[in-house]
């Protein structure tokens, strides 16, 4: 009789300690989070002006503002996303939206994908000239569509058609891209921002952004105006899924910036999220081996923004700097540019 109530009380104690630790487990995870990037690059603070930075910062958190009012409301990871890389794509300092830069042809043309982790849906637009956010012709291709990617006047008919604001492609124009261009012009190079050699005068950078929302939804887009002086209808990472962006509920929502070509080699959104799936790897160790290891030897350089379905966040790159910015329920936040600062 003694042993069996000793039993009954073991149990008891038992279950108690599992329900806590079980709790413990849950309210680790933070209700939302929502992590932003504009940009890799040679991007170093000697080389920037306290009014630029001070700009900078103010769009980064004009973002996270935009897409953590969402989340806190309860809102989808896909609409917050979609809000914060628009805020982005407004202003002329990334390469997105306004401020892209110039082809060679000195026309802009915009790429843009988008994710959606829970049903694994996506969308993407590449070479688009006419929509205002091509973030949000991204979603409209995987929401209104058949479809997954849409290029050229096609996918520009495709948003004016579905009514998504449009604008002549002189709306882009900046007089800093349009120098960049004029410096390359007749020359066989293409630039990417983050390769800059005159980093003062050069802009950063391509935007993106991943949440996780209170449902438990991740979702991850990335846009971009590509590569300075690029020509032949050339297409980055960004506007493909699983090289630029990539979400899915059962690991992580990643979204890249870098030097495009090989970020579409080593497939790298989708990459982090294979290793984390098949090979077990953390969040944090995918991500290191990609960024600072993989891309590093083959010379890739660029960075990434990554949540995982448990609410850990990375921001790894291998560049200078990298525009970025992160906002979590449990009132974690920052922005941050250079290599050393958080
Ligand atoms: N990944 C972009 C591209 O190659 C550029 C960038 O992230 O800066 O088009």
């Amino acid at each position: 009789m003694k042993q069996l109530i000793y039993l009954l009380f073991a149990t008891m104690i038992l279950t108690a300690c599992r329900e806590e630790a079980g709790r413990k487990e849950a309210s680790a995870r933070p209700d939302y989070v929502l992590v932003i990037h504009g940009g890799a690059g040679t991007i170093k603070q000697e080389l920037m002006t306290a009014e630029k930075e001070q700009a900078y910062r103010q769009v980064l958190q004009a973002a996270l503002n935009a897409g953590e009012q969402i989340l806190r409301a309860g809102g989808a990871a896909m609409d917050a996303v979609e809000a914060a890389i628009r805020v982005m794509e407004d202003a002329p300092l990334f390469n997105a939206g306004k401020g892209a830069v110039f082809t060679n042809a000195g026309t802009v043309e915009l790429d843009a994908s988008f994710m959606d982790g829970n049903s694994l849906n996506a969308g993407a637009v590449a070479g688009v000239r006419t929509v205002k956010n091509p973030i949000s012709a991204a979603r409209l291709v995987m929401d209104s569509s058949v479809h997954v990617m849409l290029a050229g006047s096609g996918a520009d008919e495709f948003a004016r058609e579905h009514g998504l604001e449009t604008v002549e492609n002189s709306y882009f124009y900046t007089e800093e891209r349009l120098k960049q261009l004029e410096k390359r012009k007749g020359t066989e190079e293409v630039s990417l921002d983050h390769d800059a050699e005159e980093p003062v005068k050069k802009k950063y950078g391509t935007v993106g952004a991943v949440a996780l929302d209170q449902a438990g939804n991740l979702a991850a887009g990335t846009s971009t105006g590509g590569m300075t002086n690029k020509r032949w209808g050339r297409v980055g990472d960004a506007p493909i899924i699983g090289a630029g962006t990539y979400a899915n509920n059962q690991s992580c929502a990643v979204s890249c910036t870098g030097h495009g070509e090989y970020y579409i080699r080593n497939v790298v959104a989708y990459d982090v999220s294979a290793r984390m799936l098949y090979k077990g790897e953390s969040l944090q160790q995918a991500t290191q081996y990609i960024i600072h290891q993989k891309l590093k030897e083959q010379g890739g350089s660029g960075g990434l923004i990554a949540v995982d379905k448990g609410g850990n966040f990375v921001m790894p790159f291998n560049t200078p700097g990298m525009f970025r910015g992160y906002v979590t329920a449990d009132g974690r936040t920052a922005i941050a540019i250079y290599k050393d600062s958080q």
